[in-house]
């Protein structure tokens, strides 16, 4: 093929075509989100184990050229990965690459909003849980809730738009807010998701005791459209994102923004899930819920050519399960932070 050409998306093996590459370029966070990360922290990769930019846009590349149209920066937290702006560079330049966003806590937005839009990035996600600066800070740990309003305004500023906030919903943590932030999507440029949380161990490290949020912190995404409506009337669906993706849509009347509700706990959405997810390391996951991982690093640093790197995103397709279910006390022990949500 010729540089920039590709293919029409692969279909997996349940004829779900997969265009969607999520690729976390760190492990590294400068928060500690309760429900994501100890407090302490996780073990974190050595500095060898994690893909260097090159290696990272050499599977971008041949990713787009099989057909994958949509790739995600996540983390850990992308920012705090050095040099992120010329990995944003790196990767805009790739023939065919036409959407290029990031997930981002938002915490350094103000100062790389701008250079990230002229290095090329299209859009981020902002993971934001709460409205109350107080409340930010029992969330995060770490983290303050003006600078992400700062970021949230610099990434308006420099187009990178549409801005999703993504809200993970606890009970006993921030239920009494959904409200609030539902009422937000009034405002222009406020276009918020509504994500049940994922009870994962590995949140907890080597904490014991009580651990309500975990065991009983999931918030049915019903009843988050039901609290919506209540308090500010009904809901209408509306289309979502071209290329799919696991959130439904709505608005409320008036509305400049939209409402998405993703549920990962009640309601199964394997049935349209297009993705696949490169970890720091190099390994390929065909499911956010498994263990399978296929490693493209070793290959890579060995000399593998395109043909062989194209085999082993075919065989990660080949390998996506029909469905995973995870269950409110699932408690998983997978670790967030190094799948990159
Ligand atoms: N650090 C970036 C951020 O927070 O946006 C990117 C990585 S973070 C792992 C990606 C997404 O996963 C965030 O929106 C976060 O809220 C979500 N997430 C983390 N832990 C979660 C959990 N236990 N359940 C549901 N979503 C979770
Ligand atoms: Fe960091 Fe994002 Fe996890 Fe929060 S959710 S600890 S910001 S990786």
């Amino acid at each position: 093929m010729l540089p920039g050409e590709r293919h029409k998306p692969y279909r997996d093996a349940y004829d779900r075509p997969i265009q969607y590459l999520r690729v976390s370029v760190t492990d590294r966070c400068n928060l500690r989100c309760v429900y994501c990360m100890p407090e302490q922290g996780v073990p974190l990769l050595s500095h060898d184990d994690i893909l260097r930019h090159e290696e990272i846009a050499r599977i971008v590349r041949v990713a787009i050229e099989m057909g994958f149209i949509h790739i995600r920066l996540t983390g850990g937290e992308p920012l705090a990965r050095k040099g992120i702006v010329e990995l944003v560079a790196e990767l805009a330049r790739i023939p065919g690459m036409d959407d290029l966003s990031m997930t981002t806590n938002g915490i350094l937005l103000r100062q790389y909003a701008e250079p990230l839009a002229q290095a090329g990035l299209r859009r981020v996600n902002i993971s934001l849980d709460t409205l109350q600066p107080d409340r930010f800070r029992q969330i995060t740990r770490l983290g303050r809730l003006e600078d992400v309003l700062a970021g949230r305004q610099a990434a308006l500023a420099a187009g990178l738009q549409p801005i999703k906030i993504n809200t993970v919903v606890v009970r006993g943590l921030n239920d009494d807010e959904v409200v609030a932030i539902a009422r937000k999507t009034m405002e222009p440029h406020w276009h918020v998701r509504f994500i049940e949380v994922m009870p994962l161990r590995s949140a907890l490290g080597t904490a014991s005791g009580a651990t309500p949020w975990i065991d009983d912190g999931v918030v049915p995404s019903a009843e988050i459209r039901a609290q919506v409506e209540a308090e500010l009337g009904p809901l209408t669906a509306v289309r979502g994102e071209a290329g799919g993706g696991p959130a439904r849509y709505y608005q409320l009347s008036g509305a400049a923004g939209t409402l998405g509700l993703i549920s990962p706990i009640t309601e199964h959405f394997c049935h349209s899930c297009n993705r696949l997810r490169l970890t720091a390391d190099g390994r390929l996951l065909p499911c956010l819920l498994s263990d399978a991982a296929i490693d493209l690093r070793g290959p890579l640093r060995a000399g593998a050519d395109d043909e062989q790197l194209s085999d082993l995103f075919r065989q990660a397709m080949i390998e996506k399960p029909a469905s995973y279910r995870v269950t409110r006390n699932a408690a998983t022990c997978l670790s967030m932070s190094k799948i990159g949500g």
